[in-house]
């Protein structure tokens, strides 16, 4: 732990990173390949855990598969970078502290805030107090240990989005006593081309997934949902993946937000209102030609490597360049055996070109493992990560170079 970051008084310049998600990950490691120990710059990675969360494959989690064990200090050892394992509790973006557990101050020159996002549980009454979910390995885990001790009745999972949909196909496919229904506003694969929507829904209900379209949830109970029309439907377990918020902290901190708590950036990453804080991942609201980006990981970790970049140019004195990012795929597995991979557009709306079956399954889970794999080549080749499709004219800034 750098007392220099506690006691504020550092001559090197001090790059914070909150986070070791995704988007975190990428932006410590490209930074700390590319200024190496050069005594002028000092990195440190605040979290709370010092296992990766593979979120991607929470999925599998809360079905009782194990993953593989990754420490982040372990990666970043060598590195010159540090890791704090620790809650962050506030930030002070005038004083340019964070604090750690309400009793640790580490001080920053420039912040890179990658906290990501979680389920949001408080739009419906219930959620909070009754449902599980996806947001961490232990929350996951909880899910896992209810599901083997339940033997029969109803799963319910609250949102058909691809979170909600990979949960029930996996959880129908691990646990085929149970019924799963999966509710949601729009049908599963509500983006994606008929075909795969088709697909979709017959995979669904091969695995014995009761689909429910066009639902509101208006309350959670103990043991039941309560729809907007009134219908009450049992459920010994209610699994929440519907929409994402982010941590309060950004906005407390006076830093300017969106509705979902997520920081607004300028096209470099930088907070609008807060220049020395680059924002990543779920927990910045990013826009680009086709829109605000939305939360994925395929996305997140251009950013976080984007930020790592741009900072060491703002340092050599350089311009920062734009961030711009296209959407190229969205890989939905569906339990072990099945899944679909829709290819997109750089703003998301899907080509027509699918994959399913077993080279999806393929696809999706190299997919899902790539991010460590990444992380360790950038540690030795920094700009082996510097490689996502930039969205072409889908993302071009006018006068930008
Ligand atoms: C089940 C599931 C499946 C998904 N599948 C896909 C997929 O197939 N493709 C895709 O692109 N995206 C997928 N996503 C979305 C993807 O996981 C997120 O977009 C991605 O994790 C965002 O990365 P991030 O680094 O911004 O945040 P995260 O990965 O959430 O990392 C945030 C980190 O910050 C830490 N943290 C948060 N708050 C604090 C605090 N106050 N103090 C200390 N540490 C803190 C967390 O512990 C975590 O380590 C899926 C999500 C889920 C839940």
């Amino acid at each position: 732990m750098s007392t220099q970051h506690e006691a504020g008084v550092a001559t090197a310049h001090r790059v914070l990173i909150l986070g070791a998600g995704y988007a975190g990950m990428a932006a410590a490691i490209q930074l700390a390949a590319r200024v190496g120990r050069r005594e002028a710059v000092q990195v440190t990675l605040v979290s709370a855990q010092e296992r990766f969360t593979e979120r991607l494959r929470l999925h599998r989690t809360a079905t009782g598969q194990r993953l593989a064990e990754r420490s982040v200090p372990e990666l970043l050892a060598g590195t010159g970078a540090r890791f704090v394992r620790g809650w962050v509790t506030a930030l002070d973006a005038d004083a340019k502290t964070v604090r750690v557990d309400d009793n640790r101050v580490l001080h920053y020159d420039t912040l890179v805030y990658g906290l990501g996002s979680v389920a949001d549980t408080a739009a419906v009454p219930g959620v909070e107090d009754y449902a599980y979910t996806l947001n961490s390995v232990q929350d996951a885990e909880l899910l896992a240990d209810r599901l083997a001790r339940l033997g029969s009745g109803t799963v319910v999972v609250g949102g058909s989005g691809l979170t909600g949909i990979e949960s029930a196909a996996e959880i129908a496919e691990r646990h085929p006593e149970l019924d799963v229904v999966l509710l949601g506003r729009q049908e599963p694969g509500a983006t994606t081309t008929p075909r795969v929507k088709a697909y979709l829904r017959s995979a669904l209900d091969r695995l014995g997934v009761r689909v429910r379209s066009g639902i509101e949830v208006v309350r959670v109970r103990p043991d039941s949902v309560e729809l907007a029309s009134g219908e009450n439907i049992a459920a010994d377990i209610v699994l929440w993946t519907s929409g994402t918020r982010a941590s309060q902290l950004a906005a407390a901190a006076g830093l300017s937000v969106d509705e979902s708590g997520r920081i607004v950036t300028d096209t470099v990453l930088r907070s609008v209102s807060h220049p020395d804080v680059y924002a990543v991942g779920d927990a910045a609201a990013i826009r680009q030609g086709y829109g605000v980006m939305h939360g994925t990981c395929q996305g997140g970790m251009p950013t976080g490597v984007h930020a790592a970049v741009a900072i060491v140019r703002a340092l050599k004195g350089k311009k920062p360049r734009p961030f711009r990012f296209g959407y190229y795929h969205t890989p939905v597995s569906l339990g072990r055996h099945d899944a679909v991979v829709q290819f997109t557009h750089p703003d998301d709306s899907p080509r027509r070109m699918y994959l399913t079956g077993r080279s999806a399954v393929w696809y999706k889970e190299t997919v899902s493992a790539s991010p460590w794999p990444t992380y360790v080549r950038m540690k030795r080749m920094p700009s082996s990560g510097a490689f996502w499709p930039r969205g072409g004219r889908f993302t071009r800034v006018r006068g930008a170079r």
